[in-house]
């Protein structure tokens, strides 16, 4: 590397994927800018947990220690039969206190993670992000990528070696890069409905993680932090086909669904509620020339199991250490087993098990539930079976089979 002019890398979206990727390349000496086109952090309110794997990567980065005092700290995650009200497992990240460094996943809403790196870091010298810029083409030349941008000041354009696209599901530098965008949507979406109501002082067997299996409406329940010292539970359920946006996110249906989930005295206070379209895509190549892709612009998926946000982070940290070799003077090959190794990730790893979660919540054959039910709780009984589905369910897997792709 000689000057910052000519390793300067250019990541667009400022989401979770896009700072721990700008925050992983600074760390090993790698210049940023993160173009993104919001005018300030934006408060998404998806992703919020992180994995044990995930955890192991965010304190390399420094960051772990900072987050965690601010988090809710869950080692259980529940599996409950919703029209019979009984527990069917529980999985306790804690049996593996001896072998990972994070035996539980932390509540920690996305936003706080992307206003913790901007707070921390973003002040340095060469990790340069800049609100309000947003991407509007990228094209490659022989020897760099020329990004064009709209800003306050108008129309602008900027040069780099590198283009890392962390700019979401519609991705823009994916588009511009011509990559397939391969999976479906699916027919139904999702509500998500953030009560500051304690679930937990009526039912006693909820963990801070909670799936809920049912053939007329499965469920999902989580707890967060949010902004006060109580927190908030979210609840997120599939809205039937024919029901509209309007419809759907109207405070009586809501506080019917609710009252639905729950049968209180008294309405729900209920904090925020959005309903999201459901994909299962994978690009085709998390590569094309001097572009890459990371997060939700390489691979979407349905939120059961909190995956998305973790195996992009996976994406981001393992790019960074490839990229800065590469900008360092190693093959470029690097980049296409980037490419190899997470998109064999993403396929079979998080697109594999989120649609097997889904699957398992909506099962309608009462046989083929029962089945399910059984070899849950087989699996969670039996302390081999149930680490081997604890650490699939928290990507390590994932992350050493990808390791072993050359
Ligand atoms: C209800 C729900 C719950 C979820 N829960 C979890 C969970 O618990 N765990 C988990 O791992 N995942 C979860 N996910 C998935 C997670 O939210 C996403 O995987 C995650 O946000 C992806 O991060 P990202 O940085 O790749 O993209 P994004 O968060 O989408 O960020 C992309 C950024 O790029 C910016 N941008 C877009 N276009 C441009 C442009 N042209 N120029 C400049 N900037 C641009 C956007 O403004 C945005 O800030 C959940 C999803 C949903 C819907």
């Amino acid at each position: 590397m000689t000057n910052s002019q000519n390793t300067r890398v250019i990541v667009v979206g400022a989401g979770p994927v896009g700072m721990v990727c700008a925050l992983a390349l600074n760390r090993r000496g790698i210049p940023v800018t993160v173009l993104e086109s919001e005018p300030a952090p934006v408060m998404d309110q998806r992703a919020a947990t992180l994995h044990p794997s995930t955890l192991e990567m965010l304190d390399e980065l420094g960051i772990a220690e900072r987050i965690q005092p601010h988090a809710l700290i869950s080692s259980t995650y529940c599996f409950h039969d919703r029209p019979t009200g009984t527990v069917v497992a529980e999985f306790d990240l804690g049996r593996l206190k001896d072998e990972i460094k994070f035996p539980y996943v932390l509540q920690y809403e996305q936003y706080k993670l992307t206003a913790a790196i901007a707070e921390v870091y973003g002040n340095e010298s060469d990790f340069d992000v800049r609100f309000s810029h947003t991407v509007e083409s990228v094209d490659q030349t022989a020897n760099g990528v020329e990004v064009q941008y709209s800003s306050p000041a108008g129309t602008e354009y900027m040069t780099a070696p590198y283009v890392i696209g962390c700019d979401g599901g519609r991705s823009t530098v994916r588009k511009a890069a011509d990559i397939e965008f391969e999976g479906f949507t699916y027919p139904e979406r999702f509500i998500k409905i953030a009560t500051g109501f304690d679930f937990k002082t009526v039912n006693s067997t909820l963990s801070l993680r909670n799936y809920f299996s049912d053939p007329n409406e499965w469920a999902n329940l989580f707890k967060v932090r949010g902004e006060t010292p109580e927190g908030l539970w979210r609840v997120i359920l599939p809205i039937a086909n024919g029901e509209d946006d309007a419809t759907a996110l109207s405070a009586e249906r809501v506080e019917e669904r609710l009252q639905k989930f729950f049968p209180k005295a008294g309405a729900y206070p209920v904090e925020y509620v959005n309903v999201y379209g459901v994909n299962q895509r994978v690009a085709a190549s998390f590569r094309q020339g001097r572009v890459l892709l990371a997060g939700d612009s390489a691979h979407v998926n349905n939120p059961i199991g909190g995956m998305g946000m973790n195996g992009g982070i996976h994406d981001a940290i393992n790019l960074a250490g490839k990229l800065t070799e590469v900008i360092g003077g190693a093959t470029e090959s690097l980049l296409d087993l980037y490419s190899r190794q997470r998109r064999h990730a993403a396929v079979n790893y998080v697109q594999a098990q989120t649609m097997a979660n889904k699957r398992l919540l909506e099962e309608r054959d009462p046989e083929v539930r029962q089945s399910n039910f059984d070899e849950l709780r087989r699996t969670a009984e039996n302390f081999d079976s149930a680490r081997a589905y604890m650490r699939r369910a928290a990507l390590f897997d994932s992350l050493e089979d990808a390791a072993s792709i050359s």
